[in-house]
């Protein structure tokens, strides 16, 4: 199974360990979690939801279960509920690492850039719609989707081949990855410009277009889009399921006001 969405509802405690300014875009921080994380080891850009404290009061309040175990989010908690990926996690330690790209307003970002030993959000679950099954991957993001896509290319089983397009905001936010025969990796630095670079490079991208080929992506939503259209245009004989490409934010928006599959 490729394809079905997974979610592990935790409500849990996260404590800030460490943080640290890891390049022009990103703060990483390590945190430790008072409960065990689900993370499978096949998913795909493993994904999970914080929650911050509510601001007039400061507490971190959970959203409950229903009869049927599943997750009540009301509007109040939607405000306060911010998707990030799992950068590492550590089973035997339970502690996780989120990679922060810094943006100027929003409320995850200016937590994580005021961020400090001890200081506490909630974490709802852990979730992926994507699991390794011995495809071709092509996966392509912008800054935020950096983590996931390290993520991923440093878990990929032997019978998985990437390929990745990463276009980032400075140079020193492209990361070093192991080396590996299966994948391949093109980085893009942003650059004013020439805004349609990392769009025109996707067009021309030599992708293999094999039986199990699974394109993956996540960015911001009008560039989501396109990218859309173009590889959709350029594969016209892929079946809808082969892609996932997720409008990770939307210029203008903050999270839970855009939809991120459209
Ligand atoms: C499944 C998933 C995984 C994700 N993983 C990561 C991750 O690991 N690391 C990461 O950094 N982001 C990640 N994101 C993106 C992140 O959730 C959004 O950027 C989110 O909007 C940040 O929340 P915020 O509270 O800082 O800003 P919000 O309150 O949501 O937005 C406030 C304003 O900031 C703008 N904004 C939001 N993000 C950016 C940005 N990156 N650059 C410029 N302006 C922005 C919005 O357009 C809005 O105007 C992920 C998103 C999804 C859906």
């Amino acid at each position: 199974m490729a394809g079905s969405k997974q979610k592990n509802i935790v409500n849990a405690l996260l404590t800030v360990l460490n943080v640290e300014k890891l390049s022009h875009s990103f703060i990483r921080i390590n945190f430790s979690c008072d409960e065990q994380l689900t993370v499978n080891p096949l998913w795909i850009c493993p994904h999970l939801k914080l929650l911050f404290a509510e601001p007039s009061t400061g507490k971190i309040i959970f959203p409950q279960l229903d009869e049927n175990n599943k997750i009540v989010i009301n509007d109040k908690i939607r405000q306060l509920v911010r998707s990030y990926s799992i950068r590492h996690y550590d089973e035997t330690t339970q502690q996780l690492t989120i990679d922060f790209a810094i943006h100027q307003e929003g409320l995850a970002s200016v937590w994580a850039q005021q961020a400090k030993i001890n200081d506490q959000i909630g974490i709802v679950g852990t979730a992926a719609k994507l699991m390794f099954n011995q495809q071709s991957l092509v996966l392509i993001g912008d800054i935020t989707a950096v983590p996931a896509i390290c993520y991923t290319l440093e878990h990929l089983p032997n019978n998985v081949t990437a390929q990745a397009f990463v276009e980032v905001n400075h140079s020193t936010d492209i990361m070093a990855l192991p080396a590996n025969p299966n994948a391949n990796v093109s980085w893009l630095i942003r650059d004013v410009n020439q805004p349609n670079q990392f769009i025109e490079a996707i067009k021309k991208a030599n992708i293999v277009n094999s039986d199990n080929l699974l394109i993956w992506g996540g960015m911001e939503r009008d560039l989501a889009q396109q990218i859309r259209h173009t590889l959709k245009d350029k594969y016209p004989n892929l079946p809808a399921d082969a892609f996932h490409i997720i409008s990770y934010w939307r210029q203008g928006f903050a999270e839970g006001e855009f939809k991120h599959r459209e």
